[in-house]
């Protein structure tokens, strides 16, 4: 009895403990051609849409290239480098956007293939992403997530557009490393799956709750009802896992990535269901950031892009969490000269358990905090603080940049377009009148 207790104990205390990955937006393009140009893609084949001039380089870029997709050599080298760190993490969560944009465009009037060699090479990017990890990480469950560019034509629904087929194609694909999917993945890509440690991790197709999503309104309802489901019939210990995070894209022009809608419900499943909430994880942006929801103190955490094509330099995060505890190690690779860098969250920014509402406080009363997050969040060091912001905000701020802090800000704190605007009106030069 006494052995049994002690087991139980020692279970009990082990169950909110482990460390993991995250990665997201991939982009292996497999297309990639080592001595072409960014202005061509690093294509060797022309675009249905793109450039016609195919210019070739004076370097030759095997690992990677600023402002083009990823190579197999970088996704390579991030998963040797995720190996180095941890051999054997609880999990690997890769949070979507696995195809390189244009890949779709390869083929038509003026590309060298056809449309159904396109769809297989489309097919061979999730074999070749997935040998890499299967050969990496043979022990490790690696849970795939869908993002808006993982499909024949982005942000389309499932069923209408890609088809049954290239679900049950995934579906059968990531299997082996994700473990039992359940069959809610052939209504739309979205399901749920235990960890070894007992996490559940919710995974979102949000496709179908952004605003430039083409397909029924039913099936992105379903999906809703789904999400419902799953918080309702889970205990504790649950993971919020999507591709497009609900909030504010600043890039280029600030825009609101869901509907009113699904961003009410999906704020109210929160708000409703915390206790039970470790973690929201996002992608999509391409750069490290956050959201603060309100009521709640659980953020929806953005992790920049391994694809360096906003010029950005590839990297990704490992997680530690034990009880109310949590830390995370961001790792980037830099492009030019192919070191690894990396920094401590609680270490740099001086908040323990990634309190997130404590480091929006000091984002905004602190400006060397400030320079240091825009240029971490970009996998750049605070020396490129101005390159940085430029990856971060598009040209549209940067000759205003007192627009662009308050603007990123303001991203940080809401994730409705009507409060962002309200959130800007309100930011006054108080907060940033020690710029320099
Ligand atoms: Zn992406």
């Amino acid at each position: 009895m006494m052995v049994f207790l002690i087991q139980l104990l020692l279970w009990g205390s082990l169950k909110v403990k482990g460390n993991f990955f995250v990665l997201t937006d991939l982009h292996y393009d497999i297309a990639y051609e080592p001595n072409y140009s960014s202005k061509s893609y690093c294509h060797s084949i022309a675009l249905s849409e793109g450039p016609a001039i195919l210019e070739k380089s004076i370097d030759k870029a095997i690992s990677g290239r600023y402002y083009c997709d990823s190579p197999i050599d970088l996704i390579n080298k991030v998963a040797w480098k995720m190996k180095e760190i941890d051999s054997i993490p609880d999990f690997i969560l890769i949070l979507g956007d696995h195809l390189a944009h244009h890949t779709m465009e390869l083929f038509a009037e003026s590309g060298n293939l056809n449309l159904e060699e396109t769809k297989e090479l489309v097919k061979k990017t999730y074999v070749d992403i997935d040998s890499v990890f299967k050969t990496v990480f043979p022990e490790s469950q690696v849970i795939y997530l869908i993002g808006n560019n993982d499909g024949y034509v982005d942000y389309e629904s499932f069923i209408d557009g890609q088809g049954e087929e290239y679900l049950e194609f995934l579906y059968n694909n990531w299997k082996e490393l994700t473990g039992e999917i359940d069959t809610s993945f052939y209504e739309g890509g979205y399901y749920s799956v235990f960890t070894d440690n007992r996490l559940k991790i919710i995974c979102l197709n949000s496709n179908y709750f952004s605003y430039k999503f083409e397909g029924s309104k039913q099936e992105s309802n379903n999906q809703m009802a789904w999400f419902k489901q799953e918080l309702n019939d889970s205990e504790e210990n649950v993971i919020i896992a999507m591709h497009i995070p609900p909030g504010i894209s600043i890039y280029n022009k600030a825009q609101q990535l869901w509907t009113d809608e699904y961003l009410e419900k999906f704020t109210e499943l929160v708000q409703v269901h915390k206790e039970k909430i470790l973690f929201i994880f996002a992608g999509h942006l391409h750069f490290s950031s956050f959201e603060l929801l309100p009521d709640v103190d659980i953020p929806i955490i953005i992790h920049k892009s391994v694809s360096p094509i906003y010029g950005n330099n590839p990297g990704f995060r490992y997680y530690t969490y034990r009880d109310n505890f949590s830390d995370y190690i961001d790792y980037s690779l830099e492009l030019k000269n192919f070191k690894w860098d990396s920094y401590r969250f609680s270490q740099l920014f001086e908040i323990d358990s990634l309190n997130m509402k404590s480091l929006y406080k000091s984002l905004v009363n602190d400006y060397g905090k400030l320079k240091n997050y825009i240029s971490k969040a970009v996998g750049f060091d605070l020396a490129d603080i101005e390159k940085s912001w430029k990856i971060l905000l598009d040209m549209d701020y940067t000759s205003d940049k007192e627009l662009g802090i308050a603007t990123f800000l303001c991203s940080l704190l809401e994730i409705s377009y009507d409060k962002f605007q309200i959130c800007m009106e309100k930011m006054n030069s108080n907060m940033i009148n020690n710029l320099d």
